[in-house]
């Protein structure tokens, strides 16, 4: 090898040792570059993480004052609150402590603590049996006439009962208070003792001004009961006597002055019955007295009574009384009276046309007992919706222009209602303004224990034919008799009647029973026709106005007449009559009859003794007037010792007895008469002029058997004298009946 390849060789192994150590070195410079990376990385790392902790830490800090803060705050308004809440507690006059389980004062507030003021043992902690000894032996409190052991002993066992009844203290100091003590969460007993003093104060000044108001209405009550009795009795005389002269000859003009005093008279003692009425029950003083009455016949009464006013303006009143009900009820019959002529009086005062009808149905309550409904329907003004409500309110009156004419109290519903609810029974009304109204009661009445069935005698008739314009009172009638096993046939007028028989339908008919008023033709020629034509089939007249048929021609041809509404008892006994062999004696006509007044009198027996013991003239006036027309042999008695010594001679029948008389008085009189042979059963009647309540039984008490009250009423009065017309005399008028 030559030098120059060595060199060659030498130099080309140098560049590659150069090479290789440049490349050593670039390798070294980009390591060297990394790691002042990692430490730039590094030392910004740590950096970071100490800024971070820092930041916690401070955090932390921040929370905990805040938390600090509100704490502080929290602390503070509790404490406001608790401090205000015990202000408030120690402010009040009443008296608050709470007791552990262990029964020892936990907290209590000044008025609790005060009745042991001076006391130093009372504090916290001390037991409720320690605090009640102090208050014992201390004599902080009355104990109410009992002993200081039984005191205590009573306010110790208070607490064992799992609900601690309140109880009243008397403090020595002189107030009174009340301890309501209850259990709370946990077993404790919270006690508040109120203070009542005043309370029982204010109770003392009503209890006083309550016994004062007391005598006041008892004062005022004693003054209605004089003031009804002096306004009655001159009353009787007035409306008596205008209503007698409405009965005779008289102009038009005079006619109309008469019939002017006695309807003022009438509403001026409706007015009187009506306010002393309320004031009784305003002052709870109406007490009712039930006594066997006849529903029905009540019903009746009532109905003949305002019989006259609907007359004038052809109002029929109709009764449809249920035909399986009992008529015999306990209750008390003024009362039931007094609701009936309420609710039919006002059905008839505003109808101008068209009926009033009442129905009395009944369901059985229990074994003695009848729930009965009574409804009173008219075709009358009716009653706007919005005013139903408060009609049956104190002076409540529906105030409109149709309304106006018709005067009252607007007391006669309030008063029903009270009566009603008294009774124990509910009113409504139903109504239709322009259409009618419909009041009606629901009552469970007690049946009376001398309640009859109601037919006793059997009814033969087969076949009876009725004659009533009126649909309702045509289905009354046929339902009545249906039920009794007769064959009913229908006529709406006489024509068809006078039809019916001319085309030979009236052969089988063995009674016709007709209405007195039908348009076309009326009861009475339809009589006279059927006679003309040869037909005696017998006929039962019903007329609303008895006495205005007395004078016609046809009344010989009738076999009865009978005061419209029936009652169901007067239609039976017609019939049972009527089925009888040869049926009754027909009524003789009353061209027989003397006029004026006397009816045509049934039977031959002897004439009725009656005797009426009155001291006031114009009475005794107005009493022999309303019997006027009556065959009866009235004798009059000016005071009781003349009763007693009329009774003795001319042993009556039937004796009216004044209760106020000068010298003996009627119960005197009444007493002095049952002991006189024969004076044990003779009926007595009271006319009395007293209408408050308690009158009625003191009467009774003395002996006497009924009670009338003045102003009489003329259908009432002939009602007692036909009720006990002797068997062996004759009735005083066809038109009467002897029921009792
Ligand atoms: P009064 O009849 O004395 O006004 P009520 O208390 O008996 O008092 O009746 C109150 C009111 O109720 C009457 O004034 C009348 O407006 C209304 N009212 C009562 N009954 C009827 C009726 N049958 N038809 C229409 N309105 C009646």
């Amino acid at each position: 090898m030559t030098l120059f390849d060595k060199l060659t060789l030498e130099r080309r192994a140098r560049l590659t040792a150069e090479r290789r150590l440049d490349q050593r070195n670039r390798e070294l410079d980009a390591a060297l570059a990394q790691l002042d990376q990692m430490r730039i990385d590094l030392h910004g790392l740590r950096q970071n993480g100490r800024a971070s902790a820092l930041e916690d830490a401070q955090r932390v800090v921040e929370v905990q004052s805040k938390a600090r803060a509100e704490t502080e705050t929290a602390q503070r308004t509790a404490t406001m609150a608790e401090r205000r809440l015990w202000d408030s507690i120690n402010t009040i006059r009443d008296g608050f402590a709470v007791f552990n389980r262990a029964q020892e004062l936990v907290i209590a507030n000044h008025a609790y603590l005060d009745v042991f003021s001076g006391i130093p043992e009372v504090q916290v902690g001390i037991s409720y049996r320690r605090l009640v000894e102090i208050l014992a032996h201390e004599e902080r409190v009355a104990f109410d006439g009992i002993t200081p052991e039984a005191w205590t002993q009573t306010m110790l066992s208070r607490w064992e009962h799992e609900h601690i009844e309140p109880i009243t203290l008397v403090f020595t100091r002189g107030d009174t208070a009340r301890i309501h003590d209850r259990r709370a969460r946990g077993g404790d007993i919270v006690s508040l003792v109120r203070d009542i003093t005043e309370t029982q104060r204010y109770a003392a000044e009503l209890e006083e001004a309550r016994e004062r108001a007391e005598a006041a209405n008892r004062a005022k009550s004693a003054f209605l009961a004089n003031m009804s009795h002096e306004i009655r009795t001159p009353m009787n005389g007035v409306v008596g006597m205008a209503e007698l002269m409405c009965d005779t000859a008289l102009s038009d003009e005079q006619r109309l002055y008469a019939e002017t005093i006695r309807s003022s008279g009438e509403a001026l003692l409706n007015i009187i019955n009506d306010v002393l009425d309320f004031s009784k029950i305003e002052a709870e003083k109406l007490t009712l007295h039930p006594e066997p009455f006849d529903l029905e016949r009540c019903i009746h009464e009532v109905l003949i009574l305002l019989q006259a006013g609907a007359r004038k303006r052809s109002i029929d009143l109709l009764m449809d009384y249920d035909l399986f009900l009992p008529t015999r009820f306990l209750a008390d019959p003024g009362r039931m009276r007094q609701v009936m002529t309420n609710l039919i009086g006002n059905a008839v005062k505003f109808t101008q046309t068209g009926h009033v009808l009442i129905r009395v149905v009944g369901i059985e309550a229990g074994d003695f007992a009848q729930r009965i409904t009574v409804t009173v329907e008219d075709t009358g003004i009716g009653i706007a919706p919005e005013h139903v409500e408060r009609i049956f309110g104190e002076f409540a009156q529906v105030d409109e222009q149709a309304n106006r004419k018709f005067e009252g109290t607007g007391l006669g519903l309030a008063i029903t209602r009270r009566l009603i609810d008294l009774m124990g029974g509910e009113i409504w009304v139903e109504s239709e303004l322009g259409k009618g109204a419909c009041f009606g009661f629901s009552l469970t009445l007690p049946l009376s224990e001398d309640a009859e069935p109601l037919t006793a005698e059997p009814i033969r008739l087969a076949r009876v034919m009725i004659a009533e314009s009126h649909l309702i009172n045509r289905t009354i009638l046929e339902r009545q008799l249906t039920a009794q096993g007769v064959e009913v046939t229908l006529c709406a007028s006489g024509a068809e009647v006078l039809e019916k028989f001319e085309h030979g339908q009236g052969g089988a008919i063995e009674l016709l029973i007709t209405d007195h008023l039908m348009p076309g033709i009326d009861g009475l020629d339809l009589t006279a026709k059927l006679r003309d034509a040869g037909f005696d089939t017998p006929v039962v007249l019903l007329s609303s106005n008895p006495a205005s048929v007395r004078d016609h021609p046809a009344i010989g041809e009738l076999r009865a007449v009978l005061q419209k509404p029936i009652l169901r008892q007067d239609l039976l006994r017609q019939l049972q009559l009527s089925s009888a062999p040869g049926g009754l004696p027909a009524i003789p006509s009353a061209d027989a009859a003397p006029t004026p007044g006397p009816l045509p009198r049934l039977g031959g027996g002897r004439r009725m003794r009656v005797l009426a013991a009155e001291d006031n003239r114009t009475n005794r006036l107005v009493f022999s007037k309303m019997l006027d027309g009556l065959e009866v042999d009235l004798s009059f008695a000016e005071d009781g010792e003349q009763a007693v010594e009329a009774f003795r001679t001319t042993k009556p029948d039937l004796v009216f007895m004044d209760i106020s008389m000068p010298g003996m008085d009627g119960r005197s009189a009444t007493r002095a008469i049952r002991q006189l042979p024969g004076g044990a059963q003779v009926p007595i009647v009271a006319l009395t002029a007293h209408a408050m309540a308690g009158d009625q039984e003191d009467i009774l008490a003395a002996g006497l058997d009924h009670v009338m009250t003045k102003p009489l009423k003329k259908p009432l009065l002939l009602e007692m004298v036909a009720r006990y017309c002797p068997q062996d005399a004759s009735l005083p008028a066809p038109s009467l009946d002897r029921t009792g």
